[in-house]
């Protein structure tokens, strides 16, 4: 038998079924279904996404059995509403629609009231009672056929509806009136394509066509990137018989979702309204009514369907309800009422937010509806992140003016500043605001704080203001290349926009999308109970387990709520940002001799003792990681000319001598330089109070009854002999500490493999090492030979190319750092078979790349601690073989 390319469904059965979405698409899938239930969905045909691949593949040829099929299935349609297609007594008019495998909402076509001509329009007329009816369905499909299929720019046809009505809604036009507007909008037609096809079989195949093409149009191109949905499955074409929800008082139309969409909460939630086809709903002309007076934010322009309707609504809700039951999760489900009889046209799984996802996972656990494992299943880890930020709602409107990285999630609003002090007195006054900087570093802690968001024009990923943001929980976007901040005269452009200092901007650091203006944003669950018990389900399952990289007592105990087990990173460098720290640090680094460097070492010492405090009281009973200094000397100087003198005052030193301490340290590439154990090697008084002071404070938070159990890592490791040395002033210093406080504190010392050198090596440095952790930020770096500070200058040029699909900095490169992963753990532990080996790059948070390193025998992975939940769940997925 010849493949077949159309599929029949209505009275009562289908030929196909839910589970066809590949060929039938989500809608004809959904049609299909509803059709074998025996509700009531108007009857119809589905052409093939296989009937869509040919036309692509054959130069906009049909199948050749296509045409014949169709006809079949417009006899099937007239025979269950005894109408005929092109009949002038009693029309059959019908829909045609889009339906992709992955739903695509907006992105391509749809024609409704195919079948309309001047004599057909008149045989419509004479079987409805409204007059008006005929016609007004006939001046919308003029427009649509008009605007979709034939290409006309939809103004030409709206210039033409505007100086008919004159200000008055279109229901206000008479029949009269509507009759001109019908001839008119034909003359639009005739005008740009000669003629307008009145032929109802000529108006299908050029529909059909223009369905098939929209699968193609940039924007879906986009969408699909955008999503990660493939290219390649093309569409589906649902033609069906119209029902009218526009035939009059009795008529209405509306969509609607088995739960709230935006909560999650188990309620019945949509939108109507009365005598108007779905359009009107859709394109959002029409301010539409609640189907109850229960579900949220209930007011609306026309009073609710279960008031309005009330046996139309009971019916519904039997139907939500029987829809949910049916396909095992909350569907979105788009109905008709024509004349008083109820008709369901659509059915599909609901597009919801992540905070709604994860309630309706849950609930529907609770409710028996689904296991464990399919809730965890059904949830997309990455999203995580998003459920405990603010949101933007999706349905406000927004004016996108730039976009750039999305380096730390969530939506946040306020007035543009582009200086921390400026952003602290704003602060102080009560209001949001957003620090938009070429870059950031340690200087502007204090505006990041205060901060509602952060914008940069510069960076990637992992960039100061990237990591800072996310440790912080800020919502963030960096590298956005698409402006241009001018300080000095305290605005930015961002193409044809400029924004001074003081305009309110929104940014999505979800997407990377820096928006115009306030966009209204909504606020997280209070309650995250449906989240905790996701994540014990999905830590039953896990291997792996999950730390935090937190660097202060807040972030760490804000971690340990969020289900870390431990911290992986304690990066002892963002001590340093407080002012008085900084001061200590930058005394010790312009110390001419020994009195003054130790004099300025025993300033930094209770420094660190209080922030140590902070962290291990937090984290008390679990592991905490503490690294020593890492980052090369300079980045605690000041880098602009204008700061030199600031703080060169500050510090009671001459500027030229700042200046010239400033010029001996700088570096051509300072992430290869003089940085990490290469500080701990040369100037072994760095580590050594570092030391001191963590087991200092160890030892006094023993006394007070408090468990710590440090593990101290070393930085930036590419030679056994320099983790050896490192090791050695570390184990001095801790013994002779616990000696002067008379406590013992049980403490592992480890190191980073961070450079290819150490993951080759790793036999031997595992001589010298307790446990291993990954540093994939900088072994990312240096595998690629990629800056991590500034690859955003042709990332964007890499990713349009297609060379590359992110950021490797994001999305864990598991072909090639990969390899290094797994040949240093595989190579460690041939040394020490039991060696603890972790990783502690951003890439702990990655879901694919917690998969891979659950395959390859790591311990646990560590990440900023409003990723915990999306490692927690994406080591769930990798124990379940989903990643
Ligand atoms: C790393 O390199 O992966 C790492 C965690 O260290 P940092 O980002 O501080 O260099
Ligand atoms: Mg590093």
């Amino acid at each position: 038998m010849s493949e077949r390319f159309v599929y029949r469904f209505g009275g009562g059965s289908a030929e196909g079924d839910g589970s066809m979405k590949a060929l039938l698409g989500g809608k004809g899938a959904g049609l299909a279904e509803m059709s074998t239930l025996g509700l009531p969905v108007p009857p119809g045909l589905t052409i093939t996404t296989a009937a869509c691949n040919h036309f692509f593949d054959q130069e906009q040829a049909w199948p050749e059995t296509l045409r014949e099929e169709i006809e079949g299935g417009l006899s099937h349609i007239e025979q269950i509403t005894g109408k005929r297609f092109g009949d002038p007594n009693n029309p059959l008019l019908v829909s045609v629609r889009s339906g992709a495998p992955v739903s695509m909402p907006g992105m391509m076509d749809t024609v409704l009231n195919l079948g309309l001509n001047d004599a057909t329009v008149e045989g419509l007329a004479k079987h409805a009672d409204n007059p008006r009816f005929a016609y007004d369905s006939y001046r919308r499909f003029i427009t649509m056929f008009g605007d979709v299929v034939l290409g006309i720019h939809y103004s030409r046809f709206a210039r033409v509806v505007e100086s008919i009505r004159g200000g008055r809604d279109e229901s206000e036009l008479s029949v009269e009136e509507l009759k001109d507007l019908v001839g008119q909008l034909k003359s639009v037609i005739v005008e740009a394509h000669d003629t307008f096809p009145e032929d109802p079989r000529q108006q299908l195949d050029l529909s059909i066509n223009a369905v098939f093409k929209s699968f193609n149009t940039p924007r879906a191109r986009y969408y699909r990137k955008s999503q990660a949905i493939p290219h390649d499955t093309g569409t589906a074409v649902n033609v069906q018989a119209m029902v009218f929800g526009n035939m009059g008082e009795n008529s209405a139309t509306g969509v609607c979702f088995t739960r709230d969409p935006k909560s999650g909460t188990k309620i019945f939630f949509g939108e109507w309204l009365p005598n108007a086809q779905g359009e009107d709903v859709v394109a959002g002309t029409h301010t539409p009514g609640p189907l109850s007076t229960a579900q949220p934010g209930a007011a609306g322009a026309c009073a609710p369907l279960s008031e309005e309707m009330p046996e139309i609504y009971a019916k519904l809700d039997g139907i939500q309800k029987t829809l949910e039951a049916h396909f095992r999760d909350m569907q979105d489900i788009e109905f008709t009422v024509e004349a008083g009889e109820l008709y369901l046209l659509q059915t599909r799984t609901g597009k919801r937010t992540p905070a709604a996802a994860v309630q309706i996972a849950v609930d529907m656990v609770k409710e028996g509806i689904i296991d464990e494992d399919e809730a965890l299943s059904r949830i997309d880890p990455a999203s995580l992140e998003m459920v405990l930020r603010p949101m933007l709602d999706p349905d406000a409107k927004r004016k996108i003016i730039a976009r750039g990285l999305d380096a730390s999630p969530g939506a946040a609003s306020g007035r543009v500043v582009f200086h921390s002090d400026e952003a602290q007195e704003a602060a102080d006054r009560g209001e949001d605001v957003i620090l938009v900087r070429m870059e950031t570093s340690p200087e502007d802690i204090q505006g990041m704080t205060v901060a509602k968001g952060i914008l940069t024009s510069r960076g990637g990923q992992t960039s100061h203001a990237a990591v800072v943001a996310r440790g912080m929980g800020r919502p963030c976007v960096v590298g956005c290349s698409d402006i241009a901040v001018d300080y000095a005269r305290a605005l930015f452009y961002a193409g044809d926009t400029v924004i001074q200092r003081g305009d309110w901007i929104t940014i999505d650091g979800g997407t990377g999308e820096v928006m115009d203006g306030q966009v209204p944003t909504l606020a997280p669950p209070t309650d995250s109970g449906a989240m905790a018990d996701l994540l014990g389900w999905a830590d039953q399952r896990a291997r792996l387990s999950v730390r935090a990289n937190a660097d202060n007592g807040a972030d760490a105990a804000r971690a340990r709520e969020l289900g870390a087990v431990g911290i992986g990173l304690c990066r002892t460098e963002h001590m340093f940002f407080q002012p008085e720290a900084l001061r200590a640090m930058r005394q010790m680094i312009l110390a001419k001799d020994e009195r003054t460097r130790q004099r300025a070492l025993h300033d930094i010492l209770p420094i660190q003792k209080a922030e140590f405090r902070g962290v291990f009281e937090a984290m008390n009973g679990l592991p905490v990681t503490v690294r020593l200094l890492d980052p090369p000397l300079h980045e605690f100087l000041p880098e602009r000319a204008e700061d030199v003198d600031v703080v060169a005052q500050d510090l009671g030193v001459r500027t030229d001598v700042l200046t010239e301490r400033l010029r001996e340290l700088h570096e051509i590439n300072p992430m290869l330089g003089h940085r990490g154990c290469r500080v701990g090697v040369t100037a072994p008084e760095i580590y050594q109070t570092q030391v001191r002071a963590l087991l200092e404070t160890a030892c006094e938070l023993t006394r007070e009854g408090i468990t710590v159990i440090p593990e101290i890592m070393i930085p930036l490791v590419a030679m056994p002999e320099e983790l050896a040395a490192c090791r050695e002033h570390v184990v001095s210093t801790a013994e002779a500490v616990m000696e002067e406080q008379g406590t013992t504190v049980d403490y592992r010392v480890g190191t980073m493999i961070e450079l290819p050198r150490a993951a080759l090596l790793a036999n031997e440095i595992a001589k010298h090492a307790d446990f291993f952790s990954f540093g994939t930020n900088d072994l990312t770096q240096m595998t690629y030979g990629f800056s991590r500070d500034d690859m955003g200058k042709f990332l964007t040029g890499y990713l349009s190319a297609g060379i590359l699909t992110d950021s490797p900095l994001a999305q864990f490169d598991i072909e090639g750092v990969g390899q290094l992963v797994a040949l240093g753990t595989e190579r460690g532990r041939a040394t020490k078979p039991r060696l603890k080996v972790g990783i502690c790059g951003e890439h702990g948070g990655d879901p694919k790349g917690v998969g891979f390193f659950h395959r390859v025998g790591l311990d646990y992975v560590s990440c900023s601690p409003f990723r915990v939940p999306v490692a927690r769940l994406a080591a769930a997925h990798a124990a379940l073989g989903k990643l």
